[in-house]
């Protein structure tokens, strides 16, 4: 970074330059498009930032983001309390939640079994799963990894876990992009894909 540049700059450069697909190009725009902007909603860009740290907790019963213990899925009564579809990240609930396709519950594994990156079993909510799926009246569950290897070696240990507990077991059809994250998909290939499950 160059001397010239007053410290306060070179700081938030740098600090958007960590930002996942932020360049250092992209970091100095940011930058001074802020220094630019009215000092309102440069603050209320700083405190939405703060609020996220703050404000946002894990659901204790499905791990979902949330600012409420339950979240607002596990919290509405006019959800499908019998079928649960599990996911890798928060962000794969929103897509499949924007279908309109599925009103049932949700539980985030938190990331794909992966012992080559150093994710095993424990790193998981797999545990979690299980005692959710022993303790309320789930008849179903949905198994939504990504159609990546990763996805593929997460939904053969979750089906494995659950073999003895009574709940069917499947997983979202074929149709998804093989090495796609689901996050990506369109809400027309989600919900194929969730009509089209199959016994896993
Ligand atoms: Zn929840």
């Amino acid at each position: 970074m160059s001397q010239t540049l007053a410290e306060p700059i070179a700081r938030l450069i740098e600090e958007f330059g960590k930002l996942p697909g932020v360049g250092p190009k992209t970091a100095q725009r940011l930058t001074f498009y802020l220094l630019r902007q009215p000092a309102d909603e440069a603050r209320a860009l700083a405190e939405a930032i703060g609020d996220v740290k703050d404000k946002i907790i894990f659901c204790g019963n499905c791990f979902n983001l949330s600012a409420d213990d339950p979240c607002p899925i596990c919290a509405d009564p006019s959800r499908n309390r019998t079928v649960i579809c599990v996911v890798e990240e928060p962000l794969d609930i929103l897509a499949l939640d924007r279908t309109g396709h599925y009103r049932g519950l949700y539980h985030v594994l938190h990331g794909s079994f992966s012992p080559m990156e150093g994710v095993l079993e424990d790193d998981l909510k797999i545990r979690e799963l299980v005692a959710r799926v022993g303790n309320e009246p789930v008849e179903e569950v949905i198994i939504a990894t990504n159609a990546t290897v990763e996805g593929e070696a997460t939904a053969n240990l979750v089906k494995n876990r659950l073999r003895n507990s009574g709940a069917r077991v499947t997983r979202l059809a074929q149709g998804l992009p093989i090495g796609s994250d689901l996050e990506y998909a369109d809400d027309y290939t989600l919900s194929r894909a969730l009509d089209g499950r199959r016994e896993y």
